[in-house]
């Protein structure tokens, strides 16, 4: 067999029988969580498809590994080689402190502009959560990864930078409404439409890909107008100009209404729903997260900026069993660059104990196999993953909030595992 290449060409993912994918196995508990999925991904492929595929994984470095034998938290080969490969998957990295590197996920993010941050959320039986139906939510959340105030425009009080600012916006803009000037730190929020509507894109490809019913836009636009309220107008001109055989939207229900009533709006509405089209609708973010508690069911792909995005997914993770189980995909659907990742830290307390759960790097696993269309592989870890939990025999985070249930290894669950994916 001849392992080969990830390549993307006219806007389609070329994926080889045998594909090469890089790793970085990430810091704290990274490796030994990695040690573990690899087992269970190459188990998984091959139950799935015998000798019809295989992956070769090849490791990059990043983090404290690259820094011990490079001097560099980021080294350049690294990045040269998943732009080179386009699919990759990571550990969780530390932060380094000082150095002029804010984020290694958020350098990784910017350099190959993977500007969708995909965060499923669904519930696995026998998850402790605390929530009365846990499985009532199934969402799959969009968040915008490249602006927002997480471009990093921001400037401390009584620096220079945001005196000047302010001074500017005083002069220049009439600005009147800062309330204390002389102490104020200063941010700035970029919201392009661009940014939003190849956001806003993926998420309606994706709802119509995978068959989902609704897709909602989340935004703060009562309050930030022309940046959040932007976000929500680009984002149904995206549906109703680019997807209106697959899409009813909320502003063509409020046009029929205007035009001809609320009966006629209704009647549309119902049509769409009987004739399998996608609800785009939109929802203010305070709302939104009293809704992902109080009606998850209403809510199936989200689609929303960089921020409310962060709040939302961590909130969303929470109901199903928290950021141990969550997964993560950061991707650019034009250049076909994709890094999967768990959600969590290095958890630096726990590493080297073989203690913590693997879920959030098996179930990123998962996604890049959907990703690369394996879906029968991904199927498979979910099952063997679901198996595993219902069995009660867990890792310490769900032991402890589980009466009866039994504490185990990560070596000893992830076994499970691969003895459930053997059968
Ligand atoms: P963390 O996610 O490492 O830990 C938060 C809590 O969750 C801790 O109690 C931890 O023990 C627990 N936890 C995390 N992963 C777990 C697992 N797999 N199983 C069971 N429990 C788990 O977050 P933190 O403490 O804020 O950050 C630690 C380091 O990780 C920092 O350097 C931070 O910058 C980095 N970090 C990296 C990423 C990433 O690479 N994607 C994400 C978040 C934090």
């Amino acid at each position: 067999m001849t392992f080969q290449k990830i390549s993307m060409s006219e806007g389609k993912l070329n994926v080889p029988d045998f594909p090469i994918i890089p790793f970085i196995s990430g810091d704290g508990i990274g490796p030994e969580i990695w040690e573990q999925a690899q087992k269970i991904f190459d188990q998984a492929v091959k139950m799935a498809y015998g000798e019809k595929h295989a992956i070769q994984w090849k490791e990059v470095l990043a983090g404290e590994k690259a820094f011990q034998i490079t001097g560099e938290w980021l080294p350049e080969e690294t990045l040269a080689t998943i732009r080179e490969y386009l699919v990759a998957i990571k550990g969780p990295l530390t932060t380094p402190i000082g150095g002029g590197i804010r984020s290694l996920n958020v350098a990784l993010r910017q350099q190959l502009d993977l500007y969708t941050c995909v965060r499923p959320v669904r519930y696995f039986e026998g998850t402790p959560s605390p929530m009365k139906h846990p499985e009532r939510t199934n969402m799959v959340v969009f968040r915008e990864n490249t602006e927002d105030i997480y471009a990093g425009i921001e400037f401390v009080a009584g620096s220079q930078e945001a005196s000047s600012l302010i001074t500017y916006l005083q002069k220049a803009f009439n600005v009147q409404t800062i309330r204390f000037p002389e102490t104020s730190s200063i941010g700035i929020k970029p919201i392009s439409s661009e940014g939003t509507k190849r956001l806003v894109r993926a998420a309606l490809n994706y709802a119509v890909e995978q068959k989902r019913q609704t897709v909602t836009l989340v935004h703060k636009g009562n309050i930030m107008k022309f940046t959040e309220g932007g976000f929500k107008k680009w984002g149904y001109e995206v549906a109703n100009e680019e997807f209106s055989e697959q899409t009813f939207t909320w502003t063509t229900y409020d046009q029929l209404k205007s035009e001809q009533g609320e009966a006629a709006a209704n009647q549309a509405l119902a049509t769409a729903k009987e004739n399998g089209k996608i609800i785009v609708k939109d929802c203010i973010a305070d709302i939104f997260l009293e809704e992902l508690i109080a009606r998850p069911e209403d809510h199936e792909i989200v689609a929303t900026m960089n921020l409310n995005g962060d709040y939302i997914s961590d909130a969303l993770a929470a109901t199903v069993g928290g950021v141990g189980i969550a997964p993560g995909a950061n991707i650019n659907y034009q250049t076909g660059h994709a890094i999967f990742e768990a959600t969590h830290g290095t958890a630096p307390k726990f590493a080297g104990q073989n203690k913590v759960n693997p879920c959030s790097v098996l179930l990123s696993g998962t996604l890049l196999f959907r990703y690369i269309g394996w879906n029968e592989v991904a199927d498979a870890i979910e099952q063997a993953i679901e198996q595993a939990i219902a069995s009660q025999r867990v890792t310490f985070d769900f032991a402890r909030l589980l009466p009866g249930a039994t504490e185990v290894s990560l070596s000893e669950f992830s076994q499970q595992i691969f003895d459930h994916l053997a059968k």
